[in-house]
């Protein structure tokens, strides 16, 4: 049971990854304060999506300035029926952007003075197995980090990830870390009792508790220029589809890990999902490695382990995700995994129902 509670877990986490939009709440501390300014940002429909311009030829990303999605995540159990193990919720905002040191006056109302945090929060549990991860980027007006993704996962297991991107000394590049359970270290905290009363207490060797984890050391790497994180792709792939256009090539970060993404326009088609009737299209998902990269391990498994039976489902003016679905392995089985939408907010003007 244990293997398929971690299971459902990665189901959730890979689902929150494909599927980007949004969180349920912004952390007081995860954006600098916007009251001073706060009426010059107060009208968001009509400012239009912050962009963020990649370069002569490549496809501009577009952040929705208050957004809020809610999906529902299931999964099918055969005849069993299909029990609900989760929410996926995600969050699009604008806020103005400050360097500390800063006074008022140093914002203006140039879109460059800007920043966009996107997050999806991942909530659920199946069995004894609990989630709740975080998935967020912030896209700031700096050279680096210009793309800002963090990964936090609490609940049965907890493990932080961060990925920086940008020009650094006008080089393209990719720093990240992760955490992990500490080794050896002075801090009583990290001791525990031991088995036999005349043994020493000694330093953990290894358990799931978040407060004996710590960082370890950042990886640095060039990256090619433009390249994206996850949750900026899930929005490159909305802005794609919300223009039109047929389909997209970009390279993909994850964690240090190099991809080559081309996504395009599949079928079209109508679906019923928690939120109603939507006219939608499908986002066909392409990836390989670079042809530098040749030959590594996760290269048979593909982007997010999924063999790549995803299918994503947008709606077609908007790019609003309206379901993704997927067959995820599971040990000797096969499990059919369902995020559908639940509710949607502050989504664009376009976005709207089939009546009935
Ligand atoms: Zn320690
Ligand atoms: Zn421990």
């Amino acid at each position: 049971m244990g293997k398929f509670g971690e299971i459902a877990g990665a189901l959730l986490v890979a689902l929150a990854l494909v599927a980007p939009s949004f969180p349920q709440s912004l952390a007081p501390t995860a954006l600098p304060a916007a009251a001073p300014l706060a009426t010059q940002f107060n009208d968001p429909l009509q400012r239009g999506p912050l962009i963020l311009d990649r370069g002569p030829g490549e496809q501009e990303v577009h952040f929705p300035r208050d957004e809020e999605l809610e999906y529902l995540v299931s999964i099918d159990l055969g005849i069993l029926g299909e029990p609900t193990v989760g929410r996926v919720a995600m969050t699009s905002v604008v806020r103005p952007f400050a360097r500390p040191g800063d006074t008022e006056i140093s914002f203006d109302e140039e879109r460059s003075m800007e920043q966009a945090l996107v997050s999806a929060r991942a909530r659920g549990e199946y069995q004894v197995y609990t989630l709740d991860e975080t998935i967020q980027t912030r896209f700031q007006p700096v050279s680096f980090p210009q793309l800002k993704h963090e990964s936090i996962q609490r609940g049965t297991e907890n493990r932080r990830r961060e990925l920086s991107l940008g020009l650094k000394d006008g080089v393209p590049t990719a720093s990240y870390r992760n955490d992990g359970h500490c080794k050896t270290c002075k801090d009583d905290a990290h001791f525990v009792d031991p088995t036999f009363f005349w043994n020493d207490r000694s330093h953990c060797t290894g358990c799931k508790a978040a407060e004996h984890r710590i960082w370890k050391d950042p990886r640095e790497r060039e990256i090619p220029a433009k390249a994206v994180d996850m949750v900026t792709a899930v929005m490159l792939a909305r802005t794609v589809v919300s223009q039109g256009k047929a389909s997209a090539t970009f390279t993909l970060v994850d964690r240090d890990r190099l991809w080559e993404v081309e996504l395009s326009r599949g079928k079209r088609g109508r679906m019923k999902v928690s939120a109603g009737h939507y006219d939608v299209v499908e986002i066909v998902l392409k990836t390989r490695p670079p042809a530098s990269e040749t030959g590594r391990e996760e290269d048979f498994q593909g982007l997010f382990g999924l063999h790549g039976n995803i299918s994503i489902w947008m709606h077609p003016e908007s790019g609003v995700p309206v379901l993704i679905s997927g067959r995820i392995p599971a040990g000797p089985i096969e499990l059919d995994v369902r995020i559908e939408l639940d509710s949607a907010r502050g989504t664009p003007p376009s976005f709207v129902k089939v009546i009935k």
